[in-house]
């Protein structure tokens, strides 16, 4: 039974205890991960964003001819930030009209000799049917890297996502499950190309005690405040300011700044998550059975259409319920009543990538009729924290409020 809430973070992130900070000397995140994963091995990066970046960079020094990735048009900015930081060319690939996935016919549409890769993406936890994706890709040539940035821990069949695709990235940031406060990680199939992922790591990425002071501080800062009496100011006090401001953007977590901090990930915050890491399968599980209770809840509620898994026989991980709402003038009126209240309520992210003027200069302009799926989608998508602090009465405001609002 869920306890009863201070301020519900907007995603379920693992909480670190006090003893994770003073991990066993043995410790050790690459190996842990990788018995999790059922990965052959695993790279730590400082970032998902870094590990992808990584993945770019090795790809573009095996295909210098090729300079396109394609990605959806609804997900993380930082993907097409990341993009550009290797000089390559977005194309942004639109959604299905019932699904989060890249539509196929979109992905023929896109993919070509200067194909560099196809980045299929299992946002907010669910699994994406990654296969027109790979045929599209591989049909010409080009490599995919599944975005698992939100997905760490999620399966299909015996097999953990990420692991499907040529190359696969997790983030180990704040709120998408498992965290060292920043960190990536970064899979690939092959083994040559592994190596080459690791070549190219150690010729990009550098030392930085700076950096990794300052992490380490964050890391230390996030351990004390993720919890449900303090996030009411961790989280809810700048959350708050965003939306006094009328600044919906800032408030989504979607401004990110306009560089990209590559540096080494330290020991220390290693060890610290493979500590909490312990703990994932059981708490994975605990996600999974609140979320199939409350996702029954919520599917009975007319207007609302809950997203579940798209590729048949996943089981995907729930840091967040996502819903779609019968239309944006509808979300709007559930998040202006209700995303500063504590109830885990926010837009995975706001807008289509190319709505964001913040991004103009690292994502192509295109015509205002283009890519209608996504634009629809990041119009009518809410989601709800899957995070145990949101309590049952808490989760029953939030349904009393959808069924108002439709
Ligand atoms: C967060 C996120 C990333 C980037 O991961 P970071 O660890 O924050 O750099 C990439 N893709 C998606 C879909 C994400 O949600």
């Amino acid at each position: 039974m869920a306890r009863a809430a201070g301020f519900a973070p907007p995603t379920a992130g693992l909480p670190l205890l006090g003893r994770d900070l003073f991990p066993d000397r043995n410790a050790g995140l690459e190996t842990d991960l990788t018995a999790f994963l059922g990965a052959p091995s695993v790279q730590i990066e400082c970032s998902g964003t870094a590990a992808f970046i990584v993945a770019l960079r090795t790809l573009a020094d095996r295909a210098p001819d090729r300079d396109e990735v394609v990605v959806p048009a609804y997900t993380c900015p930082l993907v097409a930030q990341a993009v550009a930081a290797c000089g390559l060319k977005l194309k942004l690939a639109d959604l299905g009209p019932d699904s989060l996935d890249m539509a196929p016919q979109a992905l023929d549409g896109l993919c070509g000799a200067r194909t560099l890769a196809v980045v299929p993406t299992h946002l907010g936890g669910r699994v994406s049917d990654i296969r027109p994706a790979l045929a599209a890709a591989h049909r010409v040539g080009a490599w995919v890297i599944e975005d698992a940035a939100q997905a760490l821990g999620a399966r299909l069949g015996a097999a953990s996502v990420g692991l499907l695709g040529d190359i696969g990235f997790y983030s180990l940031a704040v709120g998408k499950g498992l965290s060292i406060y920043e960190g990536g990680v970064l899979t690939a199939r092959d083994a040559p190309l592994r190596r080459a992922l690791q070549d190219t790591s150690r010729r990009l990425i550098p030392d930085s005690r700076t950096m990794e002071a300052r992490r380490i501080a964050e890391l230390i800062g996030y351990a004390l405040l993720y919890r449900p009496g303090a996030l009411r100011w961790s989280y809810g006090a700048p959350l708050r300011q965003a939306l006094a401001r009328g600044d919906w953007s800032a408030a989504a977590g979607d401004d990110f700044p306009d560089r990209i901090p590559l540096h080494r990930p330290g020991r220390w915050r290693k060890k610290v998550g493979a500590m909490a890491l312990k703990r994932l399968p059981e708490f994975l599980a605990a996600a999974e059975a609140q979320a199939s209770s409350r996702l029954e809840t919520l599917a009975q509620i007319s207007g609302v259409d809950v997203v579940r898994d798209s590729a048949p026989g996943a089981r995907g991980v729930w840091p967040i319920l996502m819903l779609r709402l019968p239309d944006q003038a509808t979300r709007d009126a559930v998040l202006a009543q209700g995303w500063d209240k504590g109830l885990g309520l926010s837009p995975p992210f706001l807008r289509a990538l190319p709505d964001y003027r913040r991004y103009a200069s690292v994502v192509p302009a295109c015509a205002p009729d283009a890519l209608p799926n996504a634009r629809s989608w990041a119009g009518r998508l809410l989601a709800i924290s899957n995070s145990s602090w949101l309590g049952d009465a808490e989760f029953a405001r939030v349904c009393e409020m959808l069924r108002r609002a439709i």
